[in-house]
């Protein structure tokens, strides 16, 4: 069976070696995953030469995510919210798109606390924010906020998602109260930039959780560490909880993401 990531750039990404150490928990012997870097007017016809040749399936990653959602001749619920694909399984001749970034947040979350109930803050409006809103909502948080730079994305969001929980949307110094979960899904912290964030807003037992990861703490942790949040999580496990979801929605297996989070952890 064969996969691919493919992107552009793509040579920084870890896909592979994801994907192959989830196969080898399963001694997957047929299982094949490559890095391929698609020409940045060319994305549909690789996509439609890989499924002619019997391609199994892809993750796509930027800048061909929203592509991808148009390409594809069918889509996932989750998809069509986030308006973005991450995962293409190619079944009979069909594109099925799906996006697992949300799933693997949840997943990465949970794993640290709970979301049922909780007062969440959603930073960032871009496509990692839209991508995992509705997988939030599924966890019926008591409630939702959005907070933006450009306070119109944020709001346009938040109308477009907000149903039995009503989101509101807000610019970052017009927060009020506090948060027991805050999630960064802006990308400041790329540029190594901290967000203009009251310290007031995290919540005593707040888990502070950005979507970015690297080596030691992202400006965003270090900022919520010092307003006191009790945890502050970086994004190598949403990682690998979007690979985890994607595996099993072509191969039907739940892959085991500890060992494989402890070496890449360890190799960072
Ligand atoms: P986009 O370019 O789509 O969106 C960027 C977002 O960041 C926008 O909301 C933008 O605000 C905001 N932003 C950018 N710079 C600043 C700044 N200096 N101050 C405040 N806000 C800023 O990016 P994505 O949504 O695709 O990615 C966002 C982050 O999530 C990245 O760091 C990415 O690496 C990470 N990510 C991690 C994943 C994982 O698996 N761990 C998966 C997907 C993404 P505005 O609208 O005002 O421009």
């Amino acid at each position: 069976m064969k996969y691919l990531v493919i992107g552009h750039p793509i040579a920084h990404s870890k896909s592979p070696q994801i994907h192959q150490a989830f196969a080898a928990q399963f001694n997957l012997l047929d299982f094949s995953y490559e890095r391929c870097l698609a020409p940045l007017d060319g994305f549909a016809g690789l996509v439609a030469q890989f499924a002619e040749a019997g391609g199994a399936g892809a993750n796509i990653t930027l800048p061909f995510k929203e592509e991808a959602f148009r390409l594809c001749t069918k889509l996932t619920e989750r998809a069509a919210a986030a308006g973005a694909v991450n995962t293409i399984k190619c079944v009979d001749g069909v594109l099925l798109g799906d996006n697992t970034d949300g799933a693997g947040l949840v997943a990465d979350l949970l794993r640290h606390t709970g979301l049922a109930g909780k007062r969440v803050l959603l930073l960032g409006a871009g496509g990692a924010a839209c991508g995992v809103l509705l997988p939030l909502l599924e966890q019926m948080p008591q409630s939702l906020t959005i907070a933006n730079r450009s306070v119109a994305r944020a709001m346009s969001l938040a109308e477009k998602f907000s149903g039995n929980i009503k989101i509101i949307a807000q610019a970052f110094d017009a927060l009020e109260g506090e948060f027991d979960v805050i999630i960064n899904a802006t990308s400041a912290s790329l540029s190594g930039e901290a967000l203009p964030l009251a310290g007031s807003i995290f919540a005593k037992d707040c888990v502070a959780y950005d979507m970015m990861y690297g080596k030691g703490e992202t400006p965003f942790m270090e900022q919520a560490r010092l307003a006191g949040a009790s945890q502050c999580i970086d994004g190598l496990g949403m990682l690998l909880g979007q690979a985890a979801e994607a595996f099993y929605v072509w191969t039907g297996l739940r892959a085991d993401i500890v060992p494989v989070l402890a070496a890449m952890r360890a190799a960072l």
